[in-house]
């Protein structure tokens, strides 16, 4: 009788593969990859671009064997890689993997876990629960505090911001998440002129609007200016910045939040690489106040040093959290243990909590805060060896940002796309308080000081070449 049903000789075939030939092979490429990184061009050769081409072509009819899958993005993926998991990959702000969390994830891959409910993956609810406690404790974040573990502080940003406006419309009487926006009463957002690009994107898709802000100016460092602030009140949703992107400033949470708390505003935090800092006594310059917040948006895959598609959403109101992305009713109903997706926009998603354990449990807290201070020492060594040559630094390194400039904005953007090319490391460029500046952000474990030396000198020989 079965015959009488079909049978993929497709899937008959992938049914009859031996794992272990798979994985090994992984396995066998990986490791290549890696003792490799520290010799290969950070960024990948124009012939290595051209050669990406090779994915370009019509599915097949017919199905590839996995070996041969595997070759390919072997041969050609891993030569149009960037080598940020090596020590000189200073772009944009990304981070590296710790031993730990690569191993963790190949680990949980395998395991393929679904983190929407406890009763779909109980180890995936139970490392969101233990990182949910350690994250607190680590950053001495208040006790009552919840956490959504989401792709990145994109969506984090967008869970806190969500929860915010639904938080102070609730408070004038409105219910956001039932009514929508058509009849509710006007709140106003406050932004710092320097907030990253994904604040307003946030604020666009949950119908507060990209440009409908009002628009703080900051100092050099871009941060808020406090006596520049408008007349903050129990309608004001306020979002300040643990880490400028370009310059790694921190706000004055100290005056700002106590301000808003008495208001009774709400204050959401972008602190995608920079919240972390609260893991180290060092940092409290920079970060005193931070924890008077009402919610933050961090990245485990930035300068925590976790694989990506980890980022965190914080918020010190935990039910305003859940009411806002649990779309079920009035009130919430938590199971006896953690359901994953009440904390966030997702149900289905991957078990990212396995590797931010695996992140943790292998740096300890001392880990953390080292890891934190140490990309602070590294980004101020880099600094100091160019400003000793003779380049500007624009700005005060605080954590783990430096901005450089090279007399003009022709021979900065000349550097920069030197240093691009290069091979020895890689930097992106940006513009702060009107001038080109190449930015360096120093967020992997795996860079040495060695790297730094490396990649500053390589930055004096360049400027020399270009001459002045
Ligand atoms: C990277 C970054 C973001 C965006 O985070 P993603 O994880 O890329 O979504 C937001 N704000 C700041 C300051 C960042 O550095």
């Amino acid at each position: 009788m079965r015959r009488d049903y079909f049978e993929s000789d497709i899937l008959k075939s992938i049914r009859s593969e031996k794992l272990d030939d798979t994985l090994s092979l992984a396995r066998e490429f990986s490791l290549q990859y890696m003792n490799e990184i520290h010799d290969r061009n950070v960024y990948p050769q124009a012939e290595d671009i051209q050669n990406l081409d090779y994915f370009h072509e019509d599915l097949a009819d017919q199905p590839e064997k996995t070996e041969a899958i595997l070759e390919i993005l072997n041969r050609y993926g891993s030569a149009g890689t960037v080598a940020q998991t090596g020590g000189r990959y200073f772009g944009f702000v990304n981070g590296g993997i710790l031993p730990a969390s690569l191993g963790a994830k190949w680990l949980g891959d395998t395991w393929d876990q679904n983190a929407a409910l406890y009763v779909i993956s109980p180890v995936a609810s139970k490392l969101e629960v233990v990182c949910e406690k350690w994250t607190k404790d680590v950053l001495n974040l208040p006790a009552e505090t919840g956490i959504g573990f989401v792709g990145g502080s994109s969506t984090a940003t967008l869970c806190g911001l969500t929860a915010g406006r639904n938080y102070l419309l609730n408070n004038l009487g409105y219910d956001a998440s039932k009514q929508g926006l058509f009849n509710a009463p006007e709140i106003n957002v406050v932004v710092g002129e320097a907030a990253h690009s994904t604040v307003f994107k946030a604020l666009s898709i949950i119908g507060l609007g990209g440009e409908r802000v009002i628009r703080v100016p900051c100092d050099d460092q871009g941060r808020m200016k406090v006596d520049e602030l408008p007349e903050i009140d129990h309608k004001t949703l306020i979002i300040l910045q643990a880490g400028n992107v370009n310059t790694g400033a921190f706000d004055d949470f100290e005056s700002i939040c106590s301000l808003a708390n008495e208001k009774k505003a709400w204050v959401h935090v972008d602190g995608a690489f920079g919240l972390w800092a609260l893991a180290s006594s060092k940092m409290e310059h920079a970060t005193k106040g931070l924890q008077l917040a009402d919610s933050w948006s961090t990245d485990g895959h930035k300068t925590l040093n976790a694989p990506y598609d980890n980022g965190l959403i914080l918020c010190r109101h935990k039910d305003v959290l859940v009411e806002a992305m649990h779309m079920t009713g009035s009130y919430i109903i938590y199971s006896e243990h953690r359901d994953g997706m009440l904390f966030t926009p997702e149900m289905s998603r991957r078990a990212r909590s396995i590797e931010l354990w695996a992140t943790f449990k292998s740096l300890g807290k001392r880990g953390v805060a080292e890891l934190v201070d140490e990309l602070h020492e590294k980004a101020k060594y880099f600094a100091d060896i160019v400003s000793n040559e003779g380049l500007d630094v624009l700005n005060d390194v605080v954590f783990n940002q430096v901005l450089i400039h090279f007399r003009d904005d022709i021979k900065t953007e000349e550097l920069i796309k030197r240093v691009q090319t290069s091979g020895v490391f890689w930097a992106g460029g940006a513009s702060w308080l009107g001038k080109k500046v190449m930015r360096i952000s120093v967020c992997s474990y795996k860079t040495s000081y060695e790297d730094i030396e490396i990649s500053a000198k390589e930055i004096i020989r360049i400027t020399k070449e270009i001459g002045s």
